[in-house]
């Protein structure tokens, strides 16, 4: 981490907690706040429960985030979402290009581009995801795939330099319990924001650049003191406040 930039720790609920149960679990995420003043936390639960976590969070340190949205206002796109409607609701954050919504609906890079230019002029900043597969990394691909993926979006994030955080997900450790080692994690990282600092050097300075894959309360030291790791973003252990907690908890002591 860098002290420069506050470090952001966020929970991917997926589709996990979309009723009261997730109000619960948002609540509990609020009881975390006050311990951790330096993190800057996020939860981003199922579209259905946005607007009732959202109220229980609101003004109590812990900001709301869509997991998804459609790119444009309004009008016939059934099923969808948007940004501003997503505003309404009372999130300020959306994560955008998740490895599952590249693998299982069809996102793409330009997708990926489109989603995160909309939410910076809609003023809903993105954590925009990138990340190798486990076939790209076996055949020593993982940072031409990550530089290409971040291209995709890089002229969108350097009109608003530090609005947009970046998570580097490799999918072999997305809920798989494998995780980067600190050294993999910050070799990825690094190159990031050399790819930033070559578009603009204050576009990688204000950049968040958080990890995820397998993140858990014992991982979380190591990864976070990383230098080029500001972050993370969580899915499974973020949907048990403990553990969600201790790895915001580690955050806090690194600062
Ligand atoms: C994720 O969903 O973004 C993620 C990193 O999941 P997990 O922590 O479960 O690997």
């Amino acid at each position: 981490m860098h002290a420069s930039r506050k470090p952001l720790i966020a929970g991917n609920w997926k589709m996990h907690y979309g009723g009261p149960a997730g109000v619960e679990l948002a609540i509990a995420c609020v009881r975390i706040a006050p311990k951790v003043p330096k993190v800057e936390l996020v939860i981003a639960p199922p579209f259905t429960a946005l607007a009732a976590c959202a109220h229980e969070c609101e003004g109590k340190g812990v900001a709301v985030a869509a997991q998804n949205f459609y790119p444009k206002d309004q009008g016939a796109f059934t099923g969808e979402v948007s940004a501003p409607m997503l505003k309404d609701a009372g999130c300020t954050w959306v994560i955008v290009g998740h490895s599952e919504r590249r693998q299982y609906f069809g996102e793409t890079d330009a997708s990926v581009g489109e989603k995160t230019k909309v939410a910076i002029a809609s003023k809903l900043p993105p954590i925009v995801c990138v990340g190798e597969t486990l076939a790209e990394r076996e055949s020593g691909k993982t940072l031409e795939v990550v530089r290409r993926q971040v291209a995709a979006f890089l002229d969108f994030i350097a009109e608003a330099p530090g609005v947009a955080a970046i998570a580097y997900e490799p999918v072999w450790a997305i809920g798989t319990g494998k995780t980067a080692g600190p050294a993999e994690a910050e070799e990825v990282h690094a190159a990031i924001r050399a790819q930033l600092a070559d578009r603009l050097p204050e576009v990688a300075e204000k950049t968040r650049i958080l990890y995820g894959g397998s993140v858990k309360a014992d991982n979380a030291k190591g990864l976070l003191g990383c230098a080029n790791v500001d972050g993370a973003l969580i899915g499974g252990a973020s949907l048990d406040a403990a553990s969600f907690g201790a790895i915001a908890e580690a955050a806090q002591g690194l600062t």
